[in-house]
């Protein structure tokens, strides 16, 4: 897929700006805090209506006005689509394709498809495991779009669970109401576990072989869904464990006051040679393990959806040694478009200069 323009009004620090990308790769080239994350951070909110930073739409609406407009056009195998996103300032979204409202978020998104890369995803070695739920939630948003909905409800029965427990907690409410909560944890928490675990089935090994090849073969990358609920995989067993590891946890629920058992307490186990990868990792070797992972994420994408996603990099190139960048540039050839950010173009070799478009960013424009 290809986006061809992107209109940005009133988003973070820019007040109007038209973007025509007239090459695969675009460079955005400016010194700090001139918008170039901005710019991307719009592309990524198209294609999964989140932004990996934390943030409210207040923040993404330009200081002093109300409301954020972010429009693309993108071309697919299968036609032209102008998508459209309006932020405003109480949190509400408007989304339209081709100019029409879209009133489900499922049927907006996964049309715009990108994987974003920047510092920040070093989080997904170092941080808690909440960061590596929330990497593969935005995943598979792309992969599967209806994956978005059924994330929503599971997290709508969660609230409404914790809430009783609380209730509960304080003696204001009664352990039998309980039960059919616990139904609808289990049935909306089955289709979220099946969900993840399939997607890291199908990265994992991608993941693998890009890390043995990035890190010459000596360490091996083991990618693993680890979920609250264990079972050794088919529809009926999980029920069973989950509905069991509930009533194991009844008390603990009760006397805590929230949902210990499900998704929401999942993780991902990142491990190189068999140890956390978070104990055992340089920093430069955490970067490979982060860089095999978005390079599986492309291919992912790329086999589920049937055409190459969008490649949003993010001040990582100077981050990477000159092996690395090459390995990460031999990746993209010209078979993803690709918008990088940098300070400065010192860090390109001539080649990759000239094949491609070079915007100046400054002050919002
Ligand atoms: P760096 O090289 O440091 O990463 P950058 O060019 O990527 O810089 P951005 O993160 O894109 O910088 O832009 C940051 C600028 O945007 C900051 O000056 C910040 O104050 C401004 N900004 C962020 N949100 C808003 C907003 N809602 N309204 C106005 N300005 C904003
Ligand atoms: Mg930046």
């Amino acid at each position: 897929m290809y986006l061809k323009t992107l209109h940005l009004q009133q988003f973070r620090n820019y007040q109007q700006q038209w973007v025509e990308f007239l090459a695969p790769k675009t460079i955005l080239v400016g010194n700090n805090a001139q918008g170039k994350s901005n710019l991307l951070e719009a592309v990524e909110l198209l294609a999964t209506l989140r932004s990996h930073r934390i943030t409210r739409d207040r923040d993404l609406v330009r200081e002093g006005e109300l409301i954020s407009k972010i429009s693309a056009t993108l071309e697919r195998q299968t036609g032209i689509t102008d998508l459209s996103l309006i932020l405003r300032r109480n949190g509400r979204r408007t989304v339209a394709l081709n100019s029409e409202n879209i009133r489900r978020q499922m049927d907006f998104l996964g049309i715009l498809n990108a994987v974003q890369f920047s510092s920040l995803d070093l989080d997904l070695v170092r941080g808690g495991p909440d960061q590596r739920r929330t990497w593969l939630d935005t995943l598979l948003i792309q992969l599967e779009p209806v994956y978005a909905h059924i994330l929503q409800q599971y997290n709508q029965v969660l609230r409404q669970r914790n809430a009783l427990l609380k209730k509960i907690q304080s003696s204001d409410g009664h352990s039998e109401e309980l039960t059919v909560w616990n139904e609808q944890l289990v049935s909306a928490g089955i289709r979220v576990i099946r969900r993840r675990s399939r997607a890291i089935a199908l990265l994992a090994p991608v993941a693998a072989n890009w890390h043995e090849s990035i890190s010459g073969s000596t360490e091996v990358l083991q990618v693993k869904y680890a979920p609250n609920v264990v079972t050794d995989n088919s529809l009926d067993d999980l029920q069973q464990a989950f509905v069991e590891k509930i009533a194991n946890r009844a008390i603990a629920e009760q006397h805590q006051g929230t949902t210990l058992v499900g998704p929401h307490r999942d993780e991902v186990e990142l491990t190189i040679n068999q140890t956390p990868a978070r104990a055992y990792g340089s920093q430069g070797q955490q970067r490979t393990l982060v860089l095999a992972l978005k390079l599986a994420e492309l291919k992912l994408i790329e086999e589920v959806v049937g055409e190459s996603p969008l490649l949003l990099l993010d001040d990582v190139l100077a981050e990477l040694d000159l092996h690395r960048q090459n390995q990460l540039l031999d990746a993209i050839q010209d078979r993803f478009q690709t918008l990088i950010t940098t300070t400065h173009l010192g860090s390109f070799d001539a080649q990759w200069l000239k094949a491609s478009q070079i915007l100046h960013v400054q002050a919002g424009q």
